[in-house]
């Protein structure tokens, strides 16, 4: 597709709208899937005088700007949590887009492919993923099986029907091979945080981490490929460190003070740092993976076959 730079931009702006979309429909997954209701029907109503919520209330964004952050009808007061959502589900899929298509592949005569729209959908899809799998994780500590689950069919599904889309090195030639990456990146994932909830287990005798981080860390495989996964789980803690020492804080200061302690004083969720850290690495693999991944995998390749007694040689 031959696209002008008006184009470009009208098509941006229509990418971050869609996402502010995508974000409100979010909220209503988010505040509902926990307690196991439809995320279809009944439509949205105010909690306390349950009146429906308009259409003109119901924009992304504007609606709880004009209303000054109160319903309509009673004046209760509406989560500024609902219109930043939005506006973070639009800023990602509008990154997704910069990173595909603007700052994409060119075709031969400076077009570009349509397969990066694609490209675009199916990140703006993951990413959307994660959003929920976030803020229900904060909400209530754990993962619904409705996201990753799904996620994890998404992933191995959409990567068969077009099985270049992942990132490299896990872009595949074949539909048949899309499937076998996308099946790999899912068993590694999940693999990984089970054996380490397995370690932990036994070692410290407490859970580590919930099943719900297992399908999250399969979803993330299934979407962009083992190595990924890999990363996306060393680096996952970095996220979380802000959390975790604030969190060691109030423990402490609640331990000094003398009162009651549960074991969710010292817990934090790590979805939301899984999640951050795969829609980072999503964001800067372009850049990361020639400059920095591909060499650090190259290594511990052969480092692996060399404690096996086998020599390889790397190409280039
Ligand atoms: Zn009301």
């Amino acid at each position: 597709m031959f696209l002008t730079e008006p184009i470009l931009a009208i098509l941006g702006l229509g990418i971050f709208l869609i996402g502010t979309v995508v974000g409100s429909f979010l909220n209503v997954c988010i505040y509902r899937i926990p307690w196991q209701k439809s995320v279809i029907w009944p439509s949205s109503r105010c909690p306390r005088c349950w009146s429906a919520i308009a259409a003109r209330d119901n924009i992304p964004i504007l609606s709880w700007i004009a209303l000054r952050g109160e319903c309509r009808h009673c004046g209760l007061p509406i989560s500024p949590r609902y219109p930043l959502v939005e506006a973070l589900v639009g800023l990602l899929f509008l990154g997704a887009y910069l990173v595909d298509v603007i700052d994409g592949p060119r075709g031969a005569w400076g077009h570009v492919p349509a397969f990066q729209l694609v490209a675009v959908a199916y990140h703006a899809m993951f990413l959307a993923l994660l959003v929920a799998a976030t803020f229900i994780d904060y909400d209530v500590m754990m993962i619904p099986d409705q996201i990753t689950v799904t996620g994890m069919v998404l992933g191995v599904a959409l990567g068969t029907i077009w099985p270049a889309v992942r990132p490299e090195p896990a872009a595949a030639g074949t539909h048949l091979q899309g499937f076998w990456v996308g099946l790999a990146g899912l068993l590694v994932g999940a693999g990984l945080v089970q054996a380490v909830r397995w370690i932990a287990g036994f070692l410290l005798r407490r859970e580590a981490m919930g099943f719900g981080d297992v399908t999250l860390l399969g979803m993330i495989g299934a979407f962009l490929g083992w190595q990924a996964a890999v990363l996306t789980f060393f680096l996952a803690p970095f996220f979380g460190l802000a959390h975790a020492a604030w969190t060691m804080m109030a423990y402490w200061k609640k331990r000094l003070s003398g009162a009651q302690l549960s074991s969710a004083d010292r817990e934090i969720p790590f979805g939301p740092y899984l999640s951050m850290a795969a829609a980072s690495l999503l964001f800067l693999w372009p850049w990361l993976w020639p400059g920095w991944a591909r060499g650090l995998f190259g290594t511990l390749f052969v480092i692996f076959w060399w404690m096996l007694g086998v020599q390889v040689n790397l190409p280039n």
